[in-house]
């Protein structure tokens, strides 16, 4: 029989996606066995997909932020200024962001969060929605260079 290159990637192209688990587990098998070359393919398609790469990351910053935002009752993201009567003088401006009770922002690594977030593996009661500008007046406010909020001063409760 000869071998056909072409039936034989259609068959094996059939069975990664029959399989997507043990696909993933071979991949982690080998990205741990060549961690230098998994590095370079990774830096390439990254390179060779630039667009993509920002698509992805925007959908998972907002994905973030609608899942956060509804663990608080809202519909769609909004700053969560209300809920800090101190800080509702100051109009929101800027991007909303995610704002850490107790300022333990600093600690975590961002994109960690946001997969936890994503994936339901990291819990939401720390998390709450904050724009730019209430983020940073919240900051001059508590006066410290920790950043975040303190759950004393938000009136509403979780959901
Ligand atoms: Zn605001």
């Amino acid at each position: 029989m000869v071998y056909d290159r072409e039936k034989a990637r259609r068959a094996n192209t059939k069975w990664r996606k029959a399989h997507p688990e043990r696909v993933r587990k071979i991949a982690r098998v080998w990205y741990k066995a060549h961690p230098e070359r998994a590095r370079e393919r990774a830096k390439a398609w990254y390179k060779a997909h630039p667009e993509q790469i920002k698509n992805s990351r925007r959908v998972i910053r907002e994905t973030e932020l609608l899942i956060i935002a509804q663990r608080w009752g809202d519909e769609f993201p909004r700053c969560r200024a209300d809920a800090t009567p101190s800080l509702i003088d100051v109009p929101c401006r800027g991007k909303l962001q995610v704002d850490h009770l107790n300022g333990g922002g600093r600690e975590e690594l961002t994109w960690s969060r946001l997969m936890g977030v994503c994936n339901g593996t990291r819990k939401l009661d720390d998390l709450r929605v904050l724009c730019e500008l209430h983020q940073a007046a919240y900051a001059i406010h508590r006066g410290d260079s920790v950043g975040g909020s303190d759950p004393d001063e938000w009136q509403d409760e979780p959901l």
